[in-house]
């Protein structure tokens, strides 16, 4: 039951209805008993800087952002984390007691979280590592692995202009790749990352030989419908391990709920069959 007291927040976009975090906030809500409401707030384009704006003004206590709104969060709110800032982007807003809005971006953590979980044995010291794509989430995968001390972060991507944008803002530690040479870089990574949207549903499969991929290099993609992607699976058919793109979507939210309703959120089995079941449904 909402209350006077309830605090609200939600996930600003353009279209938003496909948005799994209102049922993956709902569940943290409820299996919490926190008298809390997270919404969808489907913002359109021309509208987006004075959505923005009024985070703080409307009384949320935070929202999250996703496409196509995450850079012009960036500019709209009153302060950024150097994470922000570096990547380009804010998927997470939190509002202070005094209204000013103070932008994050919690992809980097949410991939390495899930990545350090599911894959334990993999450390960022153990190799370089190829990152397919430099778009929004590419740039959040390469400061994430600068992070954690990947020795060498190589960057492939169809637009050449893009991969080498991303390697002059990052810096440290990346080299750009040829889009048509991915498959040779393969030769010695310990992991490889697809960003692409390629492998999403509706969208053609990531081309990619696997071929001269060490057999213990871990394969992660972003994409989560399908859960499955094709590229996971032939990295399964030859027994690399694999991450899957639902258990990022799961940690990067852990941050703004802890933020907004105080409580830190569990990412459990439950909660990923839960969600999953929505991915199914959506
Ligand atoms: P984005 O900023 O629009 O970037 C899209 C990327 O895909 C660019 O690198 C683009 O290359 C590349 N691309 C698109 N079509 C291509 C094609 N036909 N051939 C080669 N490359 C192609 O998107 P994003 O926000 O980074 O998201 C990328 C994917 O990650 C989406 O599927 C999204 O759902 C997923 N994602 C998942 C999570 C999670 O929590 N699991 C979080 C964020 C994003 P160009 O630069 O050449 O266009």
């Amino acid at each position: 039951m909402l209350t006077g007291r309830t605090r609200v927040a939600g996930v600003m976009g353009w279209p938003v209805a496909h948005s799994l975090s209102p049922r993956l906030h709902g569940y943290w809500l409820r299996e919490l008993s926190i008298d809390g409401i997270y919404v969808p707030l489907p913002v359109r384009p021309d509208h987006a800087v004075t959505a923005l704006r009024s985070v703080g003004a409307m009384g949320f206590a935070g929202v999250n952002v996703t496409v196509p709104h995450k850079e012009a969060a960036l500019a709209a709110v009153d302060t950024a984390t150097e994470t922000a800032v570096r990547i380009g982007a804010v998927n997470t807003i939190v509002v202070d007691e005094t209204g000013c809005a103070l932008g994050d971006n919690t992809d980097a953590f949410g991939f390495l979280e899930n990545l350090s979980l599911t894959q334990p044995e993999w450390q960022g010291k153990s190799g370089p590592a190829l990152v397919l794509g430099a778009g929004g989430s590419g740039r959040a995968v390469c400061a994430a692995l600068q992070d954690t001390g990947v020795p060498e972060i190589r960057v492939a991507n169809r637009t050449p202009e893009r991969t080498r944008a991303l390697a002059t803002s990052l810096g440290a530690g990346l080299s750009c790749v040829a889009w048509e040479d991915r498959a040779e870089a393969l030769a010695d990574v310990s992991l490889v990352v697809n960003t692409t949207t390629l492998g999403l549903q509706g969208q053609p499969p990531l081309d990619l030989d696997l071929h001269r991929l060490p057999g213990d290099a871990v394969v992660a993609d972003l994409v989560y419908r399908p859960l499955t992607t094709p590229l996971l699976a032939a990295a399964l058919a030859r027994g690399n391990p694999i991450v899957d793109g639902l258990g990022m979507l799961l940690h990067q939210a852990r941050p703004g709920f802890a933020a907004w309703f105080g409580v830190e959120p569990q990412v459990t089995s439950d909660l990923r069959s839960f969600v999953l079941a929505g991915l199914g449904a959506s």
